[in-house]
């Protein structure tokens, strides 16, 4: 599971964050998650309740931010979002690695990373 691997991370990353320091709890960890990491927020949050369980992150919130996908073109220099064509009939979201002015391709900028943004503690 991807999500196993990425929650693991965000774990590893706030515990050397707040070793040596005297804190009480940690009460929220905010991270940005870019679209096309395909990370399903309900599965995250539900590992890292598991994984926090008995460590100084017990009972935190784990607050995730989706950043959107951005794209460059190669052809015209169009900068921006991707565009996504929705499937109405399978709810499937599905980016489309095209430029939206001229079709060319294009150089994806964003939206691959994950970010830990800010970590809450209580002292
Ligand atoms: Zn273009």
């Amino acid at each position: 599971m991807h999500e196993l691997s990425i929650v693991t991370g965000i774990i590893d990353a706030v515990r050397e964050a707040i070793k040596d320091r005297d804190i009480e709890a940690v009460e929220e960890v905010v991270v940005e998650i870019g679209e096309l990491m395909f990370l399903s927020p309900d599965q995250m949050r539900f590992v890292y309740e598991a994984l926090t369980e008995n460590t100084p992150l017990q009972g935190s919130r784990l607050t995730i931010v989706i950043s959107r996908a951005r794209i460059s073109c190669e052809k015209c220099g169009y900068e921006g979002e991707i565009t996504v064509e929705e499937d109405p009939l399978y709810h499937y979201v599905m980016p489309i690695f095209s430029c939206p002015e001229c079709g060319g391709s294009v150089r994806i900028t964003g939206g691959r990373d994950c970010y830990l943004r800010e970590v809450r503690v209580r002292v």
